[in-house]
């Protein structure tokens, strides 16, 4: 029987010096593969030019780079980029670019589909097949920074978790590349700059917070009326309120970060004033902020954007209670690249 060939990305560079100084090289030669593989972006062991051939050879032999395939970009007329993103398996994710005048933000997928099942999410009528690598997720980010540096001449500001899937789902693997994202040896970026976007996994929020890690967190609330966000989150059922609001309690007691929560307000759902009143009640514990953001339809025509009253009532009423609340307008709307949109719907080519 013929031996797997082994992802050389899921090794450390402790684990490659070891590997070369295991079969006779120096460990040297490790920190040289760990280069090309994370800061050079090496798809091919032939490309790294300052390796032997015959160990070159043997690295082919024993080892596969499975890199991402960026084969499909959409440019939208606001400057908004999506990729489908080819993975070594044939599935595909997206990713996303959003310029504005002062920002570059990447929105990566953490999942293949999503095990989640809101209602009003393009994404969530794919079946969940399974966890993006650290080294996928990674590579997103590489290739949406080297986008930003193409179109419009600088790097990447920040990143957000807000593509495809739930990342506390798959959060092993998300810490890891954010790592990697954050490291020297990778992309050197502030980990301030990294929001990572939940529906709201109460354990996982417990742990990230016990985790001290250094990215913000942003919940998917919605609704804070517990049957409300059931009819629209259904997995609510499982986690609720009760229980997301104790995880993050404990998460603002061990991070002092401000919570930043995502909220779309439906006709009829959740526009009332008893449903804004909810959401003042939930996050009055910890300094929070409110992103309203404005509904992407998903052509079911079951949700519908609120009244610009309704708005305004939220907005007031938010403003009143000393919430930081914003609107997000939408971006990338024409090639179905904004929030909640991705579902590998990929028509014109750029
Ligand atoms: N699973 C994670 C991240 C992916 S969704 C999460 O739930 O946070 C990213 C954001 O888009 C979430 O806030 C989600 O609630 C929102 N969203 C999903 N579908 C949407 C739609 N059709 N219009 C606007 N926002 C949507």
């Amino acid at each position: 029987m013929v031996d797997k060939k082994k992802d050389i990305r899921a090794f450390t560079k402790e684990q490659l010096r070891d590997f070369f100084m295991n079969n006779g090289d120096k460990a040297f030669r490790g920190n040289q593969v760990y280069e090309w593989l994370w800061v050079k972006g090496a798809h091919n062991f032939d490309d790294m030019t300052n390796i032997s051939k015959d160990t070159r050879a043997m690295l082919e032999a024993n080892f596969v780079i499975n890199h991402i395939r960026v084969d499909h970009m959409q440019r939208s007329n606001d400057g908004t980029i999506k990729n489908a993103v080819t993975l070594h398996d044939g599935l595909v994710v997206e990713s996303v670019l959003i310029p504005t005048d002062t920002r570059t933000t990447a929105c990566v997928s953490s999942q293949v589909g999503c095990s989640l099942d809101c209602k009003f999410c393009a994404t969530a009528r794919l079946k969940r097949m399974r966890n993006l690598n650290p080294d996928e997720i990674y590579d997103q980010v590489v290739a949406i920074n080297n986008q930003s540096k193409h179109y419009h001449n600088r790097k990447l500001t920040n990143i957000v978790f807000m593509g495809m899937g739930e990342p506390l789902m798959n959060y092993p693997n998300v810490l890891k590349a954010i790592d990697k994202i954050t490291s020297d040896e990778g992309l050197g970026m502030s980990p301030k700059r990294i929001t990572v976007s939940t529906s709201g996994v109460p354990k996982m929020i417990k742990k990230m917070a016990d985790d001290e890690v250094k990215f913000n967190l942003a919940v998917s609330l919605h609704s804070a009326i517990d049957d409300v966000r059931t009819s629209i989150m259904p997995f609510n059922s499982k986690f609720p309120l009760a229980d997301l609001r104790e995880a993050l309690q404990h998460w603002y007691s061990k991070t002092k970060k401000i919570i930043t929560y995502e909220y779309v307000v439906w006709a009829g759902i959740n526009d009332q004033q008893k449903d804004v009143d909810a959401l003042v009640n939930f996050c009055k514990f910890a300094p929070s902020k409110v992103n309203l953001i404005e509904y992407n339809p998903i052509d079911d025509g079951i949700f519908q954007q609120a009244t610009e009253k309704a708005i305004n009532m939220y907005v007031n009423t938010l403003e009143k209670n000393n919430i930081t609340v914003t609107i997000r307008r939408s971006r990338g709307k024409d090639i179905d690249a904004a929030c909640g949109q991705l579902a590998n719907k990929n028509d014109a080519v750029v």
